[in-house]
């Protein structure tokens, strides 16, 4: 398998200064807190839905995805029970959008990371939207954790996420431990393995965890609860799906241990998705050419 000679961009960014990740984090949270106050200022979605309704945001800060999936069930259970009145039937027009907006934003910040979006300043701006629907780490971030992929593909220390040993579930459960891992590592590698760094990045993840929350909260007062677990949740289980899906099925191990990237159009599920997600698992031809924007539209061999 030719590997992309791509190099790791964006491994500097743990390296400009060893409180980065921190203050994008701060950033973060005051730009979600100041839109969350001012949608709540402006039209409080607790005026007319029970406070408790918050806790609908647990599910998704839980480790496990059989977790975040049965909590996220019992969640929308409760809500159709509770809204069946006010839910109209476009309800299910709705929620294949969303899943598939969950598919897309995988999709999209995938090619932003590679500058495949004209003009190129749209990138991060792309990137960042999608890394709010993924309630992520953001893009600079998976910027960062994908391009290391890229240069180091199933290299069982520097690929942030290689599948080998793994069952499908379990990767879908270890996929964000995995990725952490990686970025610790780097970061020790960048400013020594001491007890001063290992504080430090300590609180950065800690206020990685608050900017997730802040990003949680914010769409959740924007859509209220009722679309927040109807249509927002279903909508970010479908895009862990995809990323976790793509990343392991089109990185397999063979019987002798080595590792091979595969294009993938085999079952409907992966047929359908190429089609309509500009060839998602055409995912060799996406390391063999990363700037290509669809790359099912490259020939080549599986
Ligand atoms: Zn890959
Ligand atoms: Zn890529």
């Amino acid at each position: 398998m030719n590997k992309t000679t791509e190099k790791p961009k964006g491994k500097g960014l743990l390296s400009q200064h060893p409180f980065w990740l921190g203050k994008y984090c701060l950033l973060n949270i005051i730009i979600f807190a100041i839109g969350s106050i001012t949608i709540i200022y402006w039209d409080n979605p607790f005026k007319s839905v029970s406070f408790w309704w918050i806790l609908s945001l647990i599910p998704l800060f839980l480790n496990r995805f059989r977790f975040i999936a049965g909590g996220s069930i019992l969640l929308a259970a409760i809500a159709l029970i509770y809204y069946w009145t006010e839910i109209s039937w476009l309800y299910l027009l709705f929620l294949p959008a969303a899943i598939y907006i969950g598919h897309l934003t995988a999709v999209c910040i995938h090619n932003a990371v590679h500058n495949n979006f004209k003009p190129v300043w749209i990138n991060p701006v792309i990137g960042e939207l999608c890394a709010l629907q993924q309630i992520s780490a953001g893009f600079p971030v998976f910027r960062l954790v994908h391009n290391q992929h890229h240069a180091y593909s199933d290299d069982p220390i520097k690929d942030p996420h290689p599948p080998k040993g793994y069952s499908f579930w379990q990767f879908v459960d270890n996929s964000r431990a995995l990725i952490t891992n990686r970025l610790t590592a780097i970061y020790l590698e960048n400013w020594g393995d001491s007890e001063k760094s290992r504080n430090t990045w300590k609180i950065q993840t800690g206020l990685l965890l608050c900017m997730r929350f802040a990003k949680t909260l914010f769409i959740f007062v924007l859509l209220g609860p009722k679309l927040f677990v109807l249509l927002f949740i279903p909508s970010y289980l479908s895009n862990v799906f995809l990323f976790a899906a793509f990343n392991y099925f089109t990185h397999i191990e063979n019987k002798d241990g080595t590792t091979d990237i595969l294009n993938l159009d085999s079952n409907l599920y992966y047929a359908i998705c190429n089609r309509i997600l500009f060839g998602v698992f055409y995912h060799k031809n996406h390391h063999l050419k990363p700037k290509l924007f669809n790359p099912m539209a490259m020939q080549a061999k599986n």
